[in-house]
């Protein structure tokens, strides 16, 4: 029987790559992907654990899916997988079930054979992989069981859209103290170079015209074979120059520890590198770096942004920022605040820090900044930096410039201050909309056009800016 399957995908943008991937396995496997959970016999959640928050949303989303299944959708498979499959395995299977399938993000390549266990033996399925016991750095690999995941994608999938992920990395070693990703998707492991690039050609060849290269720190790629190592800023230049189809790449997320000058060159001399770079800072005080185990100083930081502004002016930067980490104060607020003046970021993402169980800064620094103190510090920052994104929009006004149309407006709220387009296939009917785009340095841009552009490359002339988002007329 042909079984539809809906995914719902919470957290970063490698959920999404994620999801894509599984979709694609579980239609070769001859499943149906459908985009209602309410037309579904399968409901798998892709989940996310970097904040307390959205752990939440997740538990109240299994409950309302257990409440349906208990009301008269006997036959509903619930799957959890994702980043609170790997963390929180014991607590589903005591608090939740109703799930009968939970897959951690590296165990993602049996999936199939779980559901197809679950749908035919009513039998609970597990696949973990013990990340969250893990106690240090682990030496970095280059091979592993998910390459299959990623090397069977769908490229009729990955067509509906002109933009894509590809993954170089996946797992992280820096263990930055407040964070539960090393736990849950295990230590690094490095695609070899020359898949990334016939995964890039083949995106190409299906008619992606933006690439965005994924790792959690994507820069701190390195794959060895022999007695050769292959760097980021050589994967960066083989994948720009070995698929010249590729009108923008892209690459996320950076790790200003291990950001090197080869990389900046890569970039100034390559056309077709999106003059952007997402850089999490974290803080504005050296003392909270070194409590979040960042291992790099505000001093290395800035340094990184002025070569990078030397050597490509028109540059624009990402960060993000972390509140109310243990132990912060006031002073370290206030260099915060300063940093954020000084980096003059395009946007930047600033969160409460929330404690996550398991991580070193959950074992040794008690939560000592009161809620109330997180929240006006993080409307503190906000602020800031809403005035800095105003002026940076306004410099547009007037401009030409190149954008991608990425969707029909349908603009919702990610994280605290940035919107993500959510409607980006191609092939819309020929009618006048609201379109969002990017340009190349990440910006967003709306204006009105025919629907039948999303997915395509266009010149647009900026004409007034809010502190998201720049408006914008199509020029003739
Ligand atoms: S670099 Fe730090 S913040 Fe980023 S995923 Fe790894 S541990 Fe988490």
């Amino acid at each position: 029987m042909n079984r539809a399957v809906y995914i719902e995908t919470y957290g970063c943008q490698m959920n999404v790559l994620d999801s894509e991937l599984v979709a694609g396995q579980l239609e070769a496997a001859g499943y149906r992907i459908v985009e209602s959970a309410a037309v579904a016999d399968v409901v798998l959640i892709n989940t996310c654990s970097v904040r307390d928050l959205a752990e939440h949303k997740v538990w109240s989303h299994l409950g309302r899916l257990g409440v349906e299944k208990e009301e008269g959708r006997k036959d509903l498979i619930i799957g959890v997988i994702g980043c609170m499959a790997e963390r929180e395995a014991e607590a589903i299977v005591k608090r939740a079930p109703q799930v009968e399938i939970v897959c951690s993000p590296s165990r993602l390549d049996r999936l199939p054979i779980l559901l197809q266990n679950a749908i035919e033996n009513h039998q609970f399925q597990r696949a973990t992989a013990g990340h969250s016991q893990r106690s240090g750095v682990t030496p970095s690999d280059s091979a592993d069981d998910l390459e299959a995941l990623d090397s069977a994608r769908s490229y009729v999938r990955a067509a509906t859209s002109a933009q894509a992920f590809v993954r170089v990395t996946r797992g992280c070693n820096k263990l930055c103290s407040f964070c539960v990703v090393p736990y849950t998707r295990g230590p690094e492991v490095h695609r070899p170079p020359q898949l990334i690039i016939d995964e890039a050609k083949r995106l190409v060849d299906a008619g992606v015209i933006e690439v965005t290269l994924l790792g959690q720190t994507v820069n701190h790629y390195a794959y060895r074979a022999g007695e050769v190592t292959t760097s980021f800023a050589q994967l960066l230049w083989r994948v720009h120059e070995e698929v010249p189809g590729i009108e923008r790449l892209r690459f996320v997320t950076s790790f200003p520890r291990d950001f090197d000058d080869e990389t900046l060159d890569v970039m100034a001399r390559s056309s077709r590198i999106c003059r952007y770079l997402h850089l999490p800072v974290q803080s504005g005080s050296n003392r909270m770096l070194q409590l979040m185990n960042r291992g790099h100083t505000i001093e290395s930081y800035m340094a990184l942004l002025e070569r990078a502004r030397q050597l490509m002016p028109d540059i624009c930067f990402a960060g993000d920022m972390i509140v109310g980490f243990p132990s912060e104060t006031e002073g370290d607020h206030a260099l915060s605040k300063e940093l954020l003046r000084v980096a003059q970021y395009k946007g930047c993402f600033v969160f409460k820090y929330s404690p996550r169980s398991g991580t070193v800064a959950h074992r040794r620094y008690p939560d000592d900044v009161p809620d109330v103190v997180k929240k006006e510090r993080n409307l503190e920052l906000l602020d800031i930096q809403s005035e800095i994104s105003l002026a940076h929009n306004r410099n547009k006004i007037g401009q030409a410039f190149e954008v991608l149309v990425e969707s029909q407006s349908k603009l919702r709220a990610h994280g605290n201050n940035e919107l993500v387009q959510i409607d980006g296939l191609r092939g819309a009917s020929s009618r006048k909309a609201r379109l969002v785009a990017r340009t190349r340095g990440d910006e967003i841009v709306a204006f009105d056009g025919d629907a039948s552009l999303v997915g395509t490359s266009v010149r647009v002339r900026g004409v007034d800016a809010t502190p998201l988002t720049i408006l914008a007329r199509l020029e003739d």
